[in-house]
C-alpha cells in the first residue's frame, strides 16, 4: 500500500502541482486549501506524511502543525516562502520535522518526502515486480525469470522508473527529468542507448519485450497482448 500524503496549501497552483506530481510518484494524496480542512482530513484519513504551508488564511501553518503534532507523530514537512532562520526555528519548534523554502524543485521535495517516510517507518529493501521481471532496491540487481543481472547506476535508475510506473507511457521529457535531472539537448539519443542496454539485459534469453517504444512520445513497460 502506498503512503498517504496530506497537502495543506492555499495557493491553488502549488497545491495542484503537488497533488499531480505526488500522485504520479505513486502516493495517495489528500489536499486541503486551509488549516481547518487539513486538520479534519488528518483525522478522517490519518496520513503517513503532511506537507504543510506556513502561510495559510485563517489558522496559520504553525498552529496546524502544533495541533497535528499534539495528536500524532506523523512526519511534517513545512513549506514556506520565508527564508529566515527565525521562521525555520519556529517551524521546527512547532513540531515540524523538516523545512523546504519556496520556490523548490519538485525532485528536491520528493527526496525529502522519501527521506522522512523512510525515517518514520524503516523499511526493508523493496522488490518491484512486473510480469517475470524483478528489481531489487537493496542489491540494485534485476532478475528476469530465474536469471539475475547487474545494472549500472543509470540503468538501475531508468529501470526503477519503469518499474514504479508500469503500463504508464513515460515521455522522453519525464525520463530526462527523472533519470538525468537536467534539460538534455533534443538531439541526444541517450535514452535510446540506455533502453537498448536494458533490453539486452532483460531479453537476453530470447524473452519477450517488456520495454516498448511509443513512437514520437517515449516508452512504456507493459506486456503485449
Ligand atoms: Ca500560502
Amino acid at each position: 500500500m502506498s503512503a498517504r500524503i496530506l497537502v495543506v496549501e492555499d495557493e491553488d497552483r502549488i497545491r495542484q502541482f503537488l497533488q499531480r506530481g505526488l500522485t504520479f510518484e505513486g502516493y495517495r494524496v489528500d489536499a486541503a486549501a486551509d488549516g481547518q480542512t487539513g486538520l479534519d482530513l488528518a483525522r478522517e484519513n490519518p496520513p503517513d506524511l503532511v506537507l504543510l504551508d506556513l502561510m495559510l488564511p485563517g489558522m496559520n501553518g504553525l498552529e496546524v502543525c502544533r495541533r497535528i503534532r499534539a495528536a500524532s507523530e506523523v512526519p511534517i514537512l513545512m513549506l514556506t516562502a520565508k527564508e529566515t532562520i527565525e521562521d525555520r526555528v519556529v517551524g521546527l519548534d512547532a513540531g515540524a520535522d523538516d523545512y523546504l523554502v519556496k520556490p523548490f524543485a519538485f525532485d528536491e521535495l520528493v527526496a525529502r518526502v522519501r527521506a522522512l517516510l523512510r525515517r518514520a517507518q524503516p523499511t526493508k529493501p523493496q522488490v518491484y515486480r512486473f510480469a517475470d521481471l524483478e528489481l531489487d532496491t537493496g542489491t540494485r540487481q534485476g532478475k528476469r525469470g530465474e536469471r539475475s543481472f547487474d545494472l549500472t547506476a543509470k540503468e538501475y535508475e531508468l529501470l526503477e522508473l519503469f518499474m514504479r510506473h508500469p503500463r504508464q507511457v513515460l515521455t522522453r521529457e519525464v525520463i530526462f527529468d527523472r533519470v538525468w535531472n537536467y534539460d538534455f539537448g533534443g538531439e541526444s539519443n541517450i535514452i535510446e542507448v540506455y533502453v537498448r542496454y536494458l533490453r539486452q539485459k532483460t531479453e537476453s534469453d530470447g524473452q519477450t519485450r517488456l520495454i516498448h517504444t511509443v513512437r514520437g512520445i517515449g516508452y512504456v513497460l507493459r506486456e503485449e497482448a
